[in-house]
């Protein structure tokens, strides 16, 4: 492989590279766009490098947002309010595994030395259509190789996130990961335990999204001693492991549905990643109900099955339930039958009307009213209901 003459840089991003360049500062193109666009993959999402320190860049656009300034990254905003990144060259002068103290004021080699990974520390000016790749990454390219810019051991020693996102852009790109590389990032994945729970849940999620299969990335997530330290409650590699792994291959990508597939205990796992509530429930409720498939035939235990386990039908029978249960579910839905106790011909008022005692009585009443009910809808008159409180 070698470099094309030029890349097609969007007329946005040249027009603030041309005002940085006329303003006497070296710009350059960088990052994930210069390397998917290499794999020929599009991406026009291209960052842009300058020797600009920080407030000369805010000075010399008129709409920029500081989106990371104690690292050098200001947003220039275009005509149509699009966010491009604009980061001053830069350097790591001190790095604790989690975060790093920068250096502006240095040159194009210095900010491409502390990149990642050679695939992503290859540089391409706009406008006089140079390159710049003083770590062969369009060789590794060619080979398909993810390989760290520099010692590996040091490399993930100063950001240990580099450790995921490396396996990351393996999975993505069904890349090898190159001896070394590998070695140092299962030596290393100790300190992956220093991680902030957001980071690591953020990687792991987009690794989910982006795989080429999402079991390759499982498989090096587990393969490097990520998974031990993340995601313990991942299920052990035995048999089933490896039919869930050729499983989730299928399944819609959906990161949380994925992740709570393959966890013992999916609430605990989606604790320990920081997330939401939302997806906090939708972990609990696959793992209490996955091993509780009704018979689609039985109908009043099919309904019984909706009415407990509700806004959670969906996910439970994306993961399994075979066609027969979906066409029942289906057929019970088509039909709005009374499910909850919401969807009773008779509310707790009336109850009280006909001499149920206010208090706890209401609602058990209510529960076995609607258990009647989830036997045969029919059951659903405010007249039946009544005759049997
Ligand atoms: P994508 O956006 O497709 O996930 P990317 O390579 O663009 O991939 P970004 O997170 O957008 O990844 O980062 C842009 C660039 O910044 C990377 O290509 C890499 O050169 C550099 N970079 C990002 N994170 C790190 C890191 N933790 N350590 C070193 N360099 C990094
Ligand atoms: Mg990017």
């Amino acid at each position: 492989m070698t470099f094309p003459a030029s890349l097609p840089i969007p007329p946005e991003v040249l027009k603030i590279a041309k005002k940085l360049e006329d303003a006497g500062f070296e710009t350059w193109c960088v990052g994930g766009a210069i390397r998917d666009n290499l794999l020929g993959l599009e991406n026009r999402d291209f960052d842009l490098t300058t020797a600009a320190p920080p407030p000369e860049v805010q000075r010399l656009f008129k709409r920029t947002v500081p989106v990371g300034i104690a690292h050098g990254t200001v947003a220039v905003l275009d005509a149509t309010n699009q966010p491009h990144e604009v980061t001053t060259f830069r350097k790591d002068i001190e790095t604790d595994g989690r975060h790093a103290v920068v250096e502006f004021g240095v040159s194009l080699m210095d900010d491409l030395a502390r990149r990642d990974f050679t695939i992503n520390a290859i540089a391409y000016h706009p406008i006089r259509h140079e390159w710049r790749d003083p770590f062969q990454g369009e060789q590794d390219l060619a080979k398909k190789l993810i390989r760290s810019v520099g010692d590996p051991n040091w490399r993930f020693q100063e950001d240990y996130l580099r450790i995921l996102r490396g396996l990351r852009f393996s999975a993505r790109f069904d890349f090898r990961i190159h001896s070394r590389t590998l070695e140092a990032a299962k030596a290393n994945a100790q300190g992956l335990a220093q991680l902030s729970a957001e980071r690591v849940r953020d990687e792991w999620f987009k690794g989910l999204l982006s795989a080429a299969r999402p079991s390759k990335l499982v498989a090096l997530w587990r393969d490097v001693g990520a998974t031990r330290i993340w995601l313990p409650e991942m299920r052990d590699a035995g048999s089933g492991m490896r039919d869930a792994l050729k499983a989730i291959d299928k399944l819609p990508r959906d990161p949380v549905l994925i992740t709570a597939f393959l966890a013992k205990d999916p609430a605990s796992l989606l604790i320990r990643l920081k997330c939401s509530t939302r997806d906090i429930e939708r972990g609990r409720a696959i793992g209490q109900w996955r091993d509780h498939y009704p018979d689609a035939k039985d109908l009043p235990a099919v309904r019984r099955w909706l009415s407990k386990v509700g806004e959670h039908v969906g996910d439970l029978l994306t993961i399994e339930g075979g066609p027969k249960l979906r066409a029942t579910v289906a057929a019970i839905m088509q039909r709005q039958e009374p499910l909850q106790l919401k969807d009773l011909a008779i509310k707790g008022d009336e109850l009280i009307k006909a001499g149920v005692r206010p208090g706890p009585d209401v609602g058990e009443t209510l529960q076995r009213l609607l258990d009647e009910v989830l036997e045969d809808p029919a059951r659903n008159t405010r007249e039946y209901l009544l005759s049997r409180v």
